[in-house]
């Protein structure tokens, strides 16, 4: 395994990437401060791997060599161990507070491996030894591995063959691999992994084979080029950051940007579905649920906000409020519905054909439309409890002028340990996670990470076994058919 600082240095010696950021070429990416940020938080997946606190949450046995591995590149072998990733992903979210964006990886490889498994039995093909080479090297080099799957579309009335630009394609072929086109969007993480593995984006139809392709490319493939998306604040990590009181609220961030494949070649060893369209809808149903399940990040950043909520009352001096210990008490009834419904889709998961194990669908996708909704409501009790201030401070600046801190540090003491300092830190940090950089992950990427709501309504629909329900009623009120 790598350490955290193997980790950085590896992301160095990659061959250069393409990055745009606000119009210009990024030179070097990873010292620009905005990508730093979302370094520190994936880093952290190898830090806390080397701390022997965390040994056990952090690594795994791998089922492919037996080797101790960090969970993030393993395949999960028991519905324990889909449950220990649970606990992984709450623990760094409560360690970041943001997004850390190692889970697509682990979820595409858990995904793959299994539908190239069911690929190979029905068109006697060899994807899943193939992919399993690829996950060795995957395990023992310890990559990040951006999983990645959502395409533009563009106009979402037309099918592929008809908008072709906006899905991946195959677009030429050669005797000893493919050629790809198109973009992906939201690709969380991209920047800092090692490699890409592109997965189709939606079922595919028998006249839509090129767009049936799932294959992995170095992040630094000739063709690639990063587009870096924007996030709110996100050039308040520009400014100066020295100082006990920094302005910039969080070191840590998440990352998200599209990645164009500009004709990249990919060699045949490293195609993992090529054309077999009836195989593209499992693919992202299966990933979608692997993935809709790891938002169990999210019930970490929710621990860090009921945390803040809390402080935040005793330095307001309101701790003591019985509508306050209400307010906190549904914030981790809500954080905990979540964790519920994490916890049960993995011990309800059950063992795949390949040997790996699969969540349960239903509850996993339960799990992610629970997300869609309950963070927001924590984030409202959140900045409900914190009061204005959080938004009619002034700026860190006014700390080290001999001029205002006087006045600072008299008005804005509070109560107990809520001196001035603590309280413009402790709100600046409920700042970043309700309206700041955190809150696209704490929010906006609750919401359509993984599907947007509507995705897993289809879902829950198609899994519920609504006639068995209907006999049920049908019985008990003896109605006969
Ligand atoms: Fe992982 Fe959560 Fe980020 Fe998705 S949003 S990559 S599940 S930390
Ligand atoms: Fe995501």
């Amino acid at each position: 395994m790598m350490t955290a600082k193997e980790y950085r240095e590896s992301l160095k010696v990659r061959n250069p990437l393409r990055v745009f950021m606000n119009g210009t070429l990024v030179e070097d990416p990873t010292e620009h401060p905005i990508v730093a940020a979302s370094i520190n938080s994936i880093a952290l997946t190898y830090e806390l791997a080397e701390d022997p606190k965390y040994r056990d949450t952090m690594t795994a046995k791998s089922a492919l060599t037996g080797k101790t591995i960090n969970r993030f590149c393993h395949l999960h072998q028991s519905p324990e161990e889909l449950y220990r990733k649970c606990g992984m992903q709450r623990l760094l979210g409560q360690k970041c507070g943001t997004c850390f964006q190692r889970c697509v990886g682990m979820d595409s490889f858990n995904s793959v491996f299994l539908i190239t498994y069911e690929i190979d039995k029905s068109y006697g093909t060899d994807y899943h030894s193939r992919f399993i080479n690829y996950l060795k090297i995957a395990e023992e080099r310890d990559w990040v591995v951006d999983g990645c799957m959502t395409d533009p579309k563009q106009d979402r009335s037309l099918r592929p063959s008809k908008a072709p630009d906006g899905y991946v394609r195959v677009v030429e072929r050669k005797s000893d691999g493919v050629v790809i086109r198109g973009a992906k969007m939201h690709q969380t993480g991209a920047i800092n992994s090692h490699e890409i593995l592109v997965m189709p984006t939606v079922a595919m139809k028998q006249d839509e084979k090129e767009f049936a392709i799932c294959c992995a490319v170095p992040a630094y493939a000739p063709g690639i080029t990063y587009i870096y998306g924007r996030q709110s604040c996100d050039t308040r990590l520009m400014e100066d950051s020295s100082g006990e009181c920094q302005d910039i609220g969080s070191a840590y961030g998440g990352q998200e940007c599209i990645i164009v494949f500009d004709d990249v070649y990919v060699p045949s060893e490293r195609v993992f579905m090529d054309g077999e369209y009836d195989f593209s809808g499992r693919l992202v149903e299966t990933f979608a649920g692997y993935h809709r399940s790891s938002y169990a990040c999210k019930t970490g950043v929710g621990d860090v906000a009921i945390g803040a909520a809390a402080l935040i009352a005793e330095y307001n001096g309101v701790a003591g409020a019985s509508h306050v210990r209400d307010k906190i008490v549904e914030m981790i009834h809500l954080n905990e519905t979540i964790w519920s419904s994490c916890v049960a889709c993995c011990y309800k998961g059950s063992r795949t054909p390949a040997g790996n194990y699969l969540i349960d669908m239903l509850l996993a996708n339960v799990t992610k439309q629970n997300v869609t909704r309950f963070p927001y409501e924590i984030a409202r009790l959140l900045q409900d409890i914190a009061g204005g201030l959080m938004v009619t401070m002034p700026g860190a600046k006014e700390f080290d002028n001999p001029e205002t801190r006087g006045y600072i540090e008299l008005y804005l003491a509070g109560a107990g340990q809520g001196t001035a300092r603590n309280r413009f830190k402790l709100l600046r940090l409920i700042e970043n996670l309700t309206m700041g950089r955190a809150a696209v992950g704490y929010l906006t990427e609750s919401m359509h990470g993984a599907g947007s709501p509507q995705a897993q309504r289809i879902m829950i629909a198609r899994l519920a076994e609504l006639d068995k329900k209907k006999e049920m009623a049908r019985r008990i009120a003896r109605i006969e058919d």
